[in-house]
Formats: C-alpha cells, structure tokens, sequence
C-alpha cells in the first residue's frame, strides 16, 4: 500500500460505488467485502487504520461465554462460525489458545462444565477442542501461579486469539490487493449532497491540507463511538444510537502466568469476566465496562485508564493469582471504547454487542456495534444492505473463505525491543513503504504492538525509529524531534502513575 498511489487514485476516479468512513474492524472488513464482490471503493480513516478501539480489544476471537451466560444464544452462535472461519483464513493471525477456568466454589465445576460442554456443541464442526474438567493438580500444572488454596479443579476450554491491529492492517492489504483504495489520516469533514441525497464526503489530508470531495454512490459510515458524531454532519437532528463504554487492560511479565494457558474468571464482584490471557510473551489482564461520555475528538482517540479501573483489575486478579501484581509490575496499560448499541436499558455490561444497521433520510448507511469477531459477519450484511438498497445486480459475498493477506509474508515482529539493528530497519522499512505507517506513534503501537506491552522501553526506542523513519522518509530533524515529542505525550497515558 502506497499513499501516494492511494491518493492518485482518489483524484483521478470521478465516482465510486462505496465510499467507506472509518478504518477499523468494521470499516477495513467492509472494504474487504466490497472489493472483493467487485465494487470501487474506497476507504478513509481520520488517524491510522485501527487507532481506535480495534487496537484496543482483549485480542480474543471468541464466541463470548459471557454472552452465553446471558443467553445471548443468536450472538454466541454467530460469533463461534465467526471464529472458525477467522481461524481459516487468517491461520497467520489467529490461533487456538487453551484457557482455565479455575474452581474455588463447589457449584463452579458442574455449572461452568455444562455451559462450556454448551459452548462447545454450538461451535459444531467449527469447534477448536472439547472442554474438559481437570483434577486440582492438573489446573496447577497447567497454570502453577493459580492460588492454590481453597482450589478444587478446573475447567479447560478453547477460544481463539489474534493480535487486532495487525489484522487490520492485513484486511487493509487485502482490500488494497483487490483495488481498493484505503487512505489514513483524512477524516472525512463532511457529507455531500444533491437533491438531499447522500453523494459522496469532503475528506482532508492531514499532512497536506488538501481537501477533495469525493463522489461516491454509496456512503458507509463505519466509525465506532464516532458514529453520532458523523450522523450530525448528515443530519444535526439525528438521534443518537450510540453510547460508550471503557474497558481497559493491564499488560504485566509473564512470570505472573508462566505457560501457555490463559485464565478465565467468569464473575467478579460486579458480574464481569476478566481475563488473564498471554500475548506476545506478555499476560493482559483485563477488562472492565465502564460508562463514559467523551465528548471532544481527542478523547475518543486517546481515551485514559481510570485509577479505579486499574485497582480495580489488581485487586480482582490478585485474588486468583500466588503473587499478586502491582502498580509498579504493569509494564503498559491501555483503554478502549466500545460502541455499543443504545437500548432502554440503562446498565451497559447488558447493552447490545450485536450490530445495527441503519439507513438515515439521505441515504446514509450506518454500521455500528458487534465485536472484532464478527466484523467479517457485520461486513457482509452492509454491503448486501447498500446492494439493496440501490437495487444494484446481486453479487455473492466472497469472504467466508477468502484466505487474508500476510500467509504467506515473513511475520512482523510483535516489539522491537531484543532487534538487532538491521531487523529493526527492516521492520521499519517494510512498515513505511508497505503498510502506511506514517507517524513514529503507527510504527509503535500498530505495525508493532511495542507501546502496548512496555510503554518505558517504547519511550526509550522513540528517538531511533523516528530517526530511521525519518531515514526512510526523506524527513528533517525537525520531523525526528516533532515525532518523539508527540509520541512520548502518547505514550504517556500508558505508563501506570
Ligand atoms: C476493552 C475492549 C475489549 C474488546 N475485546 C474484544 C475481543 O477480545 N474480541 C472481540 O471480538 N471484540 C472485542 N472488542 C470489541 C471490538 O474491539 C470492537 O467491536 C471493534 O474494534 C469496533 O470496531 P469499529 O471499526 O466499529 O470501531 P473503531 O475501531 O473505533 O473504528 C472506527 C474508526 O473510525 C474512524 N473515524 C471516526 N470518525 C471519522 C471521520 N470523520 N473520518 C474518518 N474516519 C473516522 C476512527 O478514527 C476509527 O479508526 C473489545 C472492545 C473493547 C473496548
């Protein structure tokens, strides 16, 4: 993917046929769908692919067991065919990973037995490994650092898991590969008209200032917690059908959780599941659901852990594990929003994961909700949607076994802290000229995933990939300066204070 191309493109297409707002899980899956039935699309993100919360999840390609819990039945069974078919087709990305649930409580055994036996028959063919009931000893051997005292078995099951921003950088590849033309940092600044009649966006280019308007048949606005805030630029009348929650994760050593199993808690004190799962040689603790109203662009982008978040995933996960870690072990901690759909209800861990679709007077799309497991799904409705809607010829949906970009390339390095110097060039080359990575931040936190699993030691590596970036793009040292600077205020917000 070349941003120069990109942007050629762009000026010398006089209409397409889908124009897609927002380059996250939904929107880059979107683009991926619609490139792939054959369609002209193009794609915008106002910051780089996937800064939102698609590179902020708990990085599980999961049925949900919380959702089973909740008898969500549509939802789990949705998103096991999701899993299995993401499992396929991006073997690169996903893997199986076993996960415990542990059992203090004598009830505990049976009643988790049964609803994952559950969970494991609605996967059906799809199915990543039976659940299966351990002795004492054997939840010790699997996950040793356990508390042992009052434990009484476990129960193992499988679920998938996968590192979220490099996945949207593989579907932004496999859209690309398929004509498509994705483009970050333009935010689309507004929505063109005629006869009241949705007919493409104003976009700018961040770096250059340019602005274009860009026409375009359909307009998918697949922008997350900033779906309102593009609703508005159709119609300031609107009624708001998105409302947001916090959940954030703690990333500490591995010695917390040695092995390769993941830990399952299925009910804290307020009726969460948190997680302790082991990513790239790191343990991410999380989450929480927190309800928040950021109003202002930047705390969107950037939302902030809460202390109380923080203790609140110590002191729960403390009591689970022999040690328990504290403010001084989490080598990095970030937040994310998730958009969730509106309903009456007013607690939102009981708010709607599933995903909505809707189509304002102008004939603007509007796709919002779901989870990064079932964008594939959330993909394939849109487009058939905006098919409709337009009475366009029918076209198949390709994706159910479209095998995704990056099989078949050398794997990224998930942190650049052990590289030897030619590797971290390498890296960095591969990343500005392949994958659009455009800020010292991009290469930090989503072409590598860095700043998420040690925010100090991404700090320290800030001046010597900005000075290679700058290398690779023809950069000053006003440039090397301006983006270390940026990106330590950044990164900031990710250290525990
Ligand atoms: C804490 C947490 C944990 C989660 N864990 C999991 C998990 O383990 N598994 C799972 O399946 N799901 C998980 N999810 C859910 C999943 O991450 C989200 O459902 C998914 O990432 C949402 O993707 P999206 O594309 O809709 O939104 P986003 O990723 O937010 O993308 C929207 C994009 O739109 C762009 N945008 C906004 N306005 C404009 C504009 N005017 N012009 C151009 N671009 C614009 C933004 O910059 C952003 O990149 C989790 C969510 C959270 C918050």
């Amino acid at each position: 993917m070349h941003r120069e191309t990109m942007i050629q493109q762009l000026t010398s297409t006089p209409e397409w046929d889908i124009c897609i707002i927002g380059g996250g899980a939904t929107g880059l899956g979107t683009a991926v769908d619609a490139t792939t039935r054959g369609f002209k699309t193009i794609l915008f993100d106002q910051h780089d692919f996937a800064k939102g919360t698609s590179s902020r999840s708990t990085k599980l390609v999961h049925g949900g067991v919380r959702y089973l819990q909740q008898g969500n039945i549509k939802l789990v069974l949705e998103a096991l065919k999701e899993r299995g078919l993401l499992i396929n087709n991006a073997p690169h990305l996903v893997h199986n990973q076993k996960f415990i649930v542990p059992n203090y409580k004598w009830w505990e055994g049976p009643f988790y037995g049964i609803g994952l036996k559950i969970y494991d028959w609605m996967a059906g063919k799809l199915g990543l490994g039976p659940s299966e009931f351990l002795s004492r000893e054997e939840t010790l051997q699997l996950a040793p650092t356990l508390d042992p005292e009052g434990l009484r078995g476990g129960i193992v099951y499988h679920d998938g898991q996968f590192d979220d921003a490099r996945l949207a950088i593989d579907l932004a590849q496999t859209a690309a590969s398929h004509n498509g033309v994705l483009l970050n940092y333009f935010p689309v600044t507004g929505i063109l008209k005629a006869n009241k009649k949705v007919c493409g966006v104003r976009v700018k280019d961040v770096f250059t200032r340019n602005e274009y308007e860009v026409k375009s048949k359909v307009v998918i606005n697949a922008t997350g917690v900033f779906t309102d805030i593009v609703m508005n630029m159709d119609n300031p009348k609107h009624r708001q059908i998105v409302t947001t929650s916090q959940g954030i994760h703690l990333v500490v050593d591995k010695e917390f959780l040695p092995g390769d199993t993941a830990i399952m808690i299925p009910r804290t004190d307020d009726g969460r599941v948190l997680f302790a799962v082991p990513w790239h040689n790191k343990i991410v603790l999380g989450t929480t659901d927190t309800p928040m109203k950021p109003t202002d662009v930047a705390s969107l982008l950037e939302p902030r852990p809460l202390k109380e978040e923080v203790d609140f995933i110590l002191k729960h996960i403390g009591h689970y594990l022999s040690k328990d870690p504290d403010r001084s072990d989490i080598r990095s901690m970030f937040a994310g929003l998730r958009p969730l759909v509106k309903e009456s209800s007013k607690r939102t861990a009981s708010l709607s994961r599933e995903h909505l679709i809707s189509l304002a007077d102008s004939g603007l799309i509007t796709i919002t909700g779901g989870k990064w497991t079932t964008y594939r799904r959330m993909a394939e409705d849109v487009v058939n949607f905006a098919i409709e809607k337009n009475k366009w010829e029918k076209k198949t949906c390709m994706t159910a076994q479209l095998r995704l970009f990056g099989n078949d390339q050398p794997a990224m390095p998930p942190d650049i802290f052990n590289l030897k110097s030619h590797e971290l060039k390498d890296a960095i080359k591969r990343s500005v000229s392949r994958e659009m990575c455009m800020t010292t931040e991009d290469f930090l936190a989503r072409r590598t995933r860095s700043l998420l699993l040690d925010a100090k030691a991404a700090i320290e590596h800030a001046p010597v990939v900005s000075s290679l970036m700058a290398a690779e793009m023809n950069k000053d040292d006003s440039w090397i300066k301006e983006q270390t600077e940026n990106f330590k205020l950044t990164a900031n917000n990710y250290l525990p204070n």
